[in-house]
């Protein structure tokens, strides 16, 4: 299956393959020429990939043209995914390959008022897309029913069990039919995924694509060594200095997202930020203005920032160290999509030196460390320094403080470590600003 090097070999009805040929796509990516010819048999599918890799296409395509034409408008395929953003992605995909057949698609997610989609609902979808809170709502007021659902897809399934939604799957997938087609989508692999795939697949097929390690390395890789008070001070330096023309910041906690925004406004850089807590309508605007080039900046946590398909991302930023190291390989993903290259710059400061152990312990390389104007002695020599416990708030909190990250229990059995961080920031002689590249 891996020699397929063109769509037509792939099969695809007339329909799908003119969607595909109007995108532009000639070749299929390694997860879609792996996936589609089984998942057009029928089959059941674990999928290893991150969001990048064509994954999205990899099921769409299958699973409309198996759909067969007839349009019932009851549910028949169903969507799961852990996020609002990358909810309207996929059905904004569907648009896309399904331009040219008729199924009627809906997006169902939380945090923005349930009426309209109960409106799509009730004039009667043949797929629907959805995030698993709010469609366990909607199920339980009766606005929807899964009884004829044939295709199920579960995207990003390690996020799910990451933001804590195992109980809500499970009451999902217990009311699906036995006899369907299911798919099964991570970025990782772990014990715990996969007694949850084994428990929802049958006899499946497996495709590993685009290893994490792929990613990285088309990443370049930068790591700035700053104190905490500087690293404002780096960033809009590196704005000013460097061809940064589309910039995806990331930021641990939604506070600092906002005042990292906030600072950029306030010294002339067009940024926005997205969190948990903005409403889905600002959230929505801000990444508009992102892709536009309205705005240079796009400030974002984690999780608000998953999967979202921005392309011509031209760096990534890391504001400040993801305590999950997995977390590091997403986004400086979000810069090499679909094949292109990107630039990832990191910022280290003394406390967030274990972070960067974890995540140079994943990747299995060492970053290529940066002198600069700002450049903290403390932090680089800060080896062993105790990284600050992660701090959750809210309803994400209460969810994931029932499991337990191994990221988190070994920075944890980190902690006790000596720290440095009250070593003298910066020395009156500093280095002398050279970007070592
Ligand atoms: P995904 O991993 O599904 O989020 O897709 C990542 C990006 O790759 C999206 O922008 C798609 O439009 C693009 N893409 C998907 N399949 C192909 C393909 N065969 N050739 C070129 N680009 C693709």
């Amino acid at each position: 299956m891996e020699d397929i090097t063109s769509f037509k070999e792939l099969n695809l009805i007339q329909p799908l393959e003119k969607a595909v040929t109007k995108q532009g796509y000639t070749v299929p990516t390694p997860i879609q020429s792996k996936s589609i010819p089984g998942l057009l048999e029928g089959k059941d599918l674990i999928g290893i990939a991150q969001t990048g890799t064509g994954k999205t296409a990899a099921f769409i395509l299958p699973i409309l043209q198996r759909m067969t034409e007839k349009y019932p408008r009851i549910i028949k395929t169903l969507v799961l995914t852990p996020t609002r953003e990358l909810a309207a992605q996929i059905g904004d995909s569907f648009s896309v390959y399904g331009e040219f057949l008729k199924f009627k698609h809906t997006v169902i997610f939380g945090g923005v008022p349930q009426r309209n989609q109960c409106l799509a609902l009730a004039k009667g979808v043949d797929i629907l897309v959805a995030t698993p809170g709010r469609l366990l709502d909607l199920m339980n007021q009766r606005k929807l029913t899964l009884k004829d659902v044939e295709f199920f897809v579960l995207d990003e399934a390690d996020r799910m069990l990451d933001m804590g939604f195992i109980h809500d799957i499970k009451k999902i997938i217990a009311k699906l039919p036995h006899k369907r087609q299911s798919l099964f989508f991570s970025a990782t692999m772990s014990p715990e995924i996969n007694k949850l795939a084994t428990s929802l697949l049958k006899n499946p097929i497996y495709v590993a694509a685009a290893p994490q390690a792929t990613t990285v390395e088309r990443v370049k890789q930068c790591m700035y060594f700053v104190d905490s008070s500087d690293k404002e001070k780096l960033l809009l330096d590196l704005l000013k200095q460097e061809h940064l023309t589309s910039v995806l910041i990331f930021t641990r906690t939604k506070h600092k997202a906002n005042k990292v925004a906030l600072f950029l406004e306030k010294h002339k850089v067009s940024a926005d930020a997205i969190h948990g807590n903005k409403s889905q309508n600002a959230r929505t605007k801000a990444i508009k203005d992102f892709k536009t080039g309205k705005v240079k900046v796009l400030v974002a946590t984690d999780i608000a920032a998953r999967g979202i398909d921005i392309e011509n991302i031209s760096h990534v930023i890391n504001f400040e160290l993801p305590n999950e190291p997995e977390s590091y390989v997403h986004r400086i993903g979000r810069t090499a999509r679909a094949g292109a290259e990107g630039t990832a710059f990191s910022f280290c400061a003394a406390d967030e030196r274990n972070y960067l152990r974890s995540i140079e312990k994943l990747i299995k390389q060492k970053i290529e460390i940066v002198k600069h104007e700002f450049h903290s002695e403390a932090a680089e020599k800060a080896i062993g320094s105790a990284a600050k416990p992660r701090r959750r708030t809210g309803r994400q909190s209460s969810r994931r403080s029932k499991r337990g990250s191994s990221s988190q229990q070994s920075n944890r059995s980190q902690r006790g470590n000596k720290s440095s961080r009250n070593s003298k920031p910066k020395s009156n002689n500093k280095p002398k600003r050279s970007f070592r590249r």
